[in-house]
């Protein structure tokens, strides 16, 4: 028998299925979908069966043996295997990726590299023996100290360089203790008199015959160690047995069972389109207002789909997937539900992915990745918030979780529904054209009026002599909420303030010196560090340049914003939520949490405030500078604005208290932000449609982006050009091709960085072109150093 097995190699120039022996005693388990370890070249690496065969063109004298497989059950089933051959095809990236990209982390390859012994310890450099010890190696973080030593004996061969692959131990065992149901037994073992621990837990186990524990249990309860329980079980008065179990993060919130709400009319219409295409492949749009019970209408679908045995999963963007939406989920469908979010360790996100695998839970709640949920019999795809741009994943595959939903959709023959208050552009184009179905949701679900949104317009309160952060309306707002004991938000936009250090006399700021972008000022640690490369360093003293002492620090934005609030209304109890308060593993939680209880009146953060938040005694939001999204050099600027907007002002007045929003900003007559105000999606989506069509955008053209990226500017100016010329005589004269040009960014890590970006209309040749230009890369730039990434549908450029 013969395996078609996708290996780890990316330095290969062609990406195809290698052909391996079945080794005799492998052949009745072999099956597609199980990983295993294959020789590769004069390497082991990992693969993955994606066919089983009785016949190759190869010579099967020559052909090389499976060396093991990593798994007992196939880890990809065959819908999986065929998905990952799609989006090879669609987004252009190697076969592996999207093979490992579906399976959990813990399962991916890890490579160690390691320093063999050829010739035996006595062979090598002496002052070696102490670091291989009494092993045949050493591991490549062991040997950095000594590698010039190590280098030497590789050249003579008395060592070689080896790469292991990583077997993890995903499954996570304890160890059970099962005491004898005979007292007799018991009774009869001789204990030493002065063995006090033996004694100890014999009493308990007189008290318990018959009894299994966890041993890390017994230890606790009967006060004993280990080796005493071993050294019991020995006599025979105990068995011992490891048994799988599931890790089990632990949610802070007790959970208390909940039944379906009774739909709203308009729910009620959306539920019953939806209900009647249950089992064929339908996409649905619905497009409903915030708070218009779009979430009610998805607990429902589900619920009917367990009741037919079938299976759905729900992707949220990992911004909202908040404690409050797990509860939702779990409220209504108990230990049905798996939740897959960022802040499990690998070891818990392969626990809830094997509940899903062996049919233990029916419903999939999670961010993008969520999406390969090994279902067999899926009966529903929901991704809400259908236009975060998170559901795109930056690095390859550079996949979009919306495209796969709807793949999954027609394989099952079940539906998609794409969920939003703000339509993506390119979602609301296809559900005007009929390819998707459009449901509306016009209003609350509970009737509850929109929040009141102004609009303030900052260069107005320059010219009055404010130069505060806060316009005077907002600042009374803040006061007169203070007074009322109800909640305010205030949001700031990350990006509208940076965070850096600066020489007062001569201007410097501090930039990484890998990369062409200034230092990140941390406070807490008073480091500088580079988010692009990772580089750290503490604030200098002096000024590197001019050696004057006047260095000067701006906090992140939000610290900023926390010592004007304190000044503007110092009796407030503030909470701050960004990526310095979110840090730790479950901090959002604890500080919605507090919020929620009451534990503080404003609540100032970034982004990730902007959704999911749904306390009733919030009235007030204040958005304070609305145009950092609007400038960005992005052709989605305008969008994203309207839609942050949108997000934000949902948050107040969600419950019986009417809610008031202010928006701050210095183009307060831009129509992302006008149309926002009274949530007018419609004479958006037209005026920024025509603004698409006129400048050759998405939805009216494709766009792909190419980066290449080289340590040395030249070669890498010379690779994007020679691409972009083969990329003008391969495609049709109506694409247009922009570039070569030096990337935003110029210079990340010490590599230089260009860009291409291609617009096209119909290009029928183009994922064959793209093919060819991943073979030139692989065969010919790779080999020098370059970089290839290939966007496909870029979410922004
Ligand atoms: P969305 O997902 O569109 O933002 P939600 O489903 O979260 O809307 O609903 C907003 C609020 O209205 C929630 O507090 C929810 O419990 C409530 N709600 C939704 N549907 C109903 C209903 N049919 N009857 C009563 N309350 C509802
Ligand atoms: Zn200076
Ligand atoms: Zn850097």
């Amino acid at each position: 028998m013969i395996a078609e097995i996708i290996v780890d190699v990316a330095a290969h120039p062609i990406d195809r299925p290698f052909d391996y022996l079945i080794p005799e005693k492998l052949e009745a388990l072999a099956e597609p979908g199980m990983r295993v370890k294959v020789p590769f070249g004069n390497r082991k690496v990992l693969g993955f069966i994606t066919n089983i065969k009785e016949k190759s063109d190869f010579d099967p004298g020559r052909m090389k043996p499976v060396h093991e497989l990593m798994d007992v059950v196939p880890v990809l089933n065959t819908e999986l295997l065929k998905m990952a051959a799609w989006m090879k095809e669609q987004t252009v990236c190697f076969e592996i990726d999207a093979l490992q990209v579906m399976v959990p982390a813990a399962l991916r390859a890890k490579y160690e590299k390691r320093f063999v012994l050829a010739s035996g310890l006595e062979a090598v450099d002496s002052r070696l023996h102490p670091y291989f010890g009494n092993k045949p190696f050493i591991r490549s973080q062991d040997a950095e100290d000594v590698f010039g030593l190590i280098k030497k004996e590789l050249d003579k061969g008395t060592i070689i360089a080896d790469t292991n692959i990583q077997q993890q131990t995903a499954v996570k065992k304890v160890r059970m203790i099962h005491i004898t149901d005979s007292v007799e037994k018991l009774e009869s073992i001789d204990i030493r008199g002065n063995a006090k621990q033996q004694l100890k837990l014999m009493d308990f186990m007189k008290e318990n015959p018959g009894l299994s524990i966890e041993s890390s249990e017994l230890q606790k309860i009967a006060g004993v160690t280990l080796p005493t329980i071993y050294s019991l079980a020995e006599k025979g008065a105990a068995d011992l047995s490891n048994v799988e179990t599931y890790r089990d993060p632990k949610m802070l919130t007790e959970i208390e069972k909940k039944d379906n709400l009774v739909l709203t009319e308009a729910q009620q219409k959306a539920f019953d389109a939806i209900d009647k295409s249950l089992n064929s492949p339908r996409t649905f749009l619905l497009h409903g207002i915030t708070g218009s019970g779009k979430t009610e209408i998805y607990l429902q679908t589900i619920d009917q789909v367990l009741k037919e045995g079938k299976e759905a999963i729900m992707l949220v963007p990992e911004i909202s997937l908040t404690p409050q939406m797990t509860l939702r989920f779990k409220e209504r469908f108990g230990d049905m539900v798996a939740v897959l979010h960022s802040g499990l360790s690998a070891g818990e996100k392969y626990d809830e992915w094997r509940k899903i695998q062996r049919g233990e839970v029916k419903v999939a709640v999670g961010a993008r990745s969520a999406i390969f949920a090994p279902f067999e019999n899926l009966g529903l795809i929901i991704l809400d918030e259908e236009h975060e741009s998170s559901y795109k994943q930056d690095d390859s595959p550079r996949y979009h979780a919306r495209d796969l939903a709807i793949w999954r959709g027609e394989y099952h023959s079940c539906p998609v529904i794409l969920g939003s208050a703000t339509p993506s552009l390119e979602s609301y184009a296809r559900a005007q054209k009929g390819v998707y179905e459009l449901l509306v949701l016009e209003k609350r679900a509970r009737n509850q009026p929109l929040p009141a949104v102004h609009i303030v317009d900052m260069r107005e309160e320059l010219r009055t002599g404010n130069r505060s952060m806060f316009s005077v309306q907002l600042a009374d707002a803040i006061r007169d909420r203070l007074a009322k004991k109800e909640q305010t938000v205030l949001f700031l936009n990350k990006r509208g303030y940076s965070s850096f250090v600066l020489c007062r006399d001569c201007g410097t700021v501090m930039q990484c010196p890998n990369c062409d972008i200034s230092l990140t000022y941390h406070r807490s640690s008073e480091m500088m560090k580079c988010h692009y490369c990772g580089y750290d360093e503490r604030v200098p003293h002096t000024c590197p340049e001019c050696e004057s002492e006047h260095i000067r620090f701006f906090g992140t934005g939000t610290q900023k914003v926390e010592e004007e609030l304190a000044k503007l209304v110092p009796e407030a109890r503030v909470l701050r939520m960004d990526v310095d308060t979110t840090r730790n593993k479950g901090a959002h939680e604890k500080i919605l949490n507090s919020f929620g209880e009451g534990k503080a009146d404003i609540l100032l953060g970034t982004q990730m405030i902007a959704k999911g938040l749904d306390f009733p005694n919030i009235t007030l939001v204040g958005v304070l500078s609305a145009d950092t999204t609007l400038h960005l050099p992005d052709f989605r600027a305008a969008e994203k604005t309207y839609q942050l907007l949108t997000q934000v002002s949902g948050r107040a007045g969600r419950d019986v208290l009417p809610g008031t929003v202010f928006v701050q900003s210095y183009t307060p007559e831009h129509y992302a932000i006008t149309l926002a105000k009274d949530q007018l999606y419609e004479p958006f989506y037209d005026q920024e449609m025509a603004m698409r069509r006129a400048s050759g955008y998405p939805p009216y053209y494709y766009v792909v982006n190419i980066q290449f990226t080289h340590e040395d500017l030249m070669t890498v100016a010379e690779y994007a050009g020679q691409t972009v010329e083969y990329l003008r005589e391969q495609l049709s004269d109506q694409t247009v091709i922009i570039g070569p040009s030096a990337s935003l960014i110029a210079r990340v890590n010490n590599r230089y960085r260009y860009q291409c970006l291609i617009k096209y209309k119909k290009e029928p040749k183009l994922t064959e072109v793209m093919q060819q230009l991943i073979k030139i890369y692989r065969s010919d730039w790779l080999k020098k150093g370059a970089t290839l990434a290939i966007d496909m549908n870029p979410t922004s450029v």
